[in-house]
């Protein structure tokens, strides 16, 4: 299992992400992403979420592989 996650200390709220991967990423009151727990595991990491990881400016959105 892979799980995606935002660093709240590299977000700058660029909504690059919420672009590509409406139904993963979401945000908050003050504009940075974040990745609801429940939207936040793949066996397969979609392409819109490689897409998002690959297009943050920040770098903020990291992938661990995770125990099922
Ligand atoms: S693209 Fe990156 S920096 Fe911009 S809102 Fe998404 S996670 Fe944050």
């Amino acid at each position: 299992m892979q799980r995606v996650s935002v660093d709240p200390a590299k977000c700058q709220g660029h909504a690059r992400c919420l672009a590509f991967a409406p139904d993963v990423f979401d945000f908050d009151d003050e504009g940075y992403a974040f990745v609801p727990d429940d939207r936040a595991q793949f066996e397969e990491l979609p392409n819109p979420v490689k897409l998002a990881v690959a297009n943050c400016p920040e770098r903020a959105i990291s992938v661990s592989e995770v125990a099922e």
